[in-house]
């Protein structure tokens, strides 16, 4: 019986491997990081032992799924050549460093055109993911997971074309993947709430990526209302969507091995991660798919 991998974003406060300490310490079987100060252009040079403490720990707490989250910063749609430039250096850095984690896939917003259009936007997109996976032709096993985007100002990815249309024009589609974000969804326009939004943003991932490429699910209330296009994460229940919502995806048997991953706000001592995974496996039907350090009461 293979159970969900569920977990939640962890801070590397202490080194990036520490975020495996914190999933592990509330029984979490997959986990999202930075890997590095997602606030700065550049980190520091990768930390071998760290690394090696990384893949030490990924055995020993049974994390069964991990996931990197690229930095704000980057734009690769921006029209200005600078701030282009500085986010494909950016994004190569993060490639690499997945890499040598060992971190299978990193999700990525795939950017604001700034007033460009998006027809330009997202050509720069492809233009720019053609020129990083050349430069990183040796980091195929890392995939990069389109973010499908709340749509807020002038953000690429609200809707599923948008990530068909950079996968039709990049070289190697085959490096690409998708992650969806349910608050984002819910902002874009996907009525969660009942099974048939749910089943229009399937039937939607389907017809323009296919359901293979989804590799990852960030699962977030939405503090905005249902469209409103705004970008804010809720506690899970407390937010438009409600724990219903959430029901569509955590049953669903496609997502099984697809880590799904908390974004939503907390502090130092976890117990608002606690709370949300609580809840989500209240609303998980068959009780076997609980990750086992999650079926233990905290
Ligand atoms: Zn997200
Ligand atoms: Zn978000």
């Amino acid at each position: 019986m293979t159970t969900l991998k569920l977990g939640a974003h962890m801070s590397i406060s202490g080194g990036v491997s520490q975020a495996l300490d914190r999933a592990a310490s509330i029984g979490c079987n997959a986990v999202q990081v930075f890997t590095k100060n997602n606030r700065q252009w550049s980190g520091p040079p990768i930390d071998a032992e760290d690394v090696a403490r990384w893949q030490a720990k990924i055995r020993e707490f049974n994390i069964e799924s991990t996931v990197s989250h690229a930095s704000y910063l980057i734009n690769l749609a921006s029209p200005k050549p600078e701030t282009r430039q500085k986010s494909i250096q950016a994004y190569q850095d993060e490639l690499a460093r997945a890499h040598a984690y060992g971190i299978p896939y990193v999700v990525l917003h795939p950017g604001s055109h700034t007033g460009s259009g998006e027809e330009t936007g997202l050509r720069q997109i492809a233009v720019a993911l053609d020129h990083i996976h050349q430069e990183m032709a040796h980091a195929t096993k890392v995939l990069t997971l389109l973010e499908l985007t709340a749509g807020q100002g002038t953000n690429l990815g609200y809707e599923f074309t948008h990530l068909r249309r950079i996968m039709e024009q990049v070289a190697e589609p085959d490096r690409l993947g998708v992650c969806v974000d349910t608050c984002h969804a819910f902002a874009a326009g996907y009525d969660l709430r009942s099974v048939e939004g749910y089943q229009r943003l399937i039937d939607d991932l389907e017809r323009e990526v296919g359901m293979e490429r989804l590799k990852c699910w960030h699962l977030n209330d939405s503090k905005g209302e249902l469209g409103s296009r705004k970008d804010r994460h809720a506690h899970i229940g407390e937010g438009n969507i409600g724990i219903d919502g959430f029901r569509w995806v955590l049953n669903d048997p496609r997502w099984v091995d697809v880590p799904m991953l908390l974004e939503t706000p907390k502090g130092k001592d976890l117990k608002e991660d606690v709370m949300n995974l609580k809840r989500l496996c209240a609303v998980v039907d068959d009780p076997a798919r609980i990750p086992p350090g999650l079926r233990i009461e905290r």
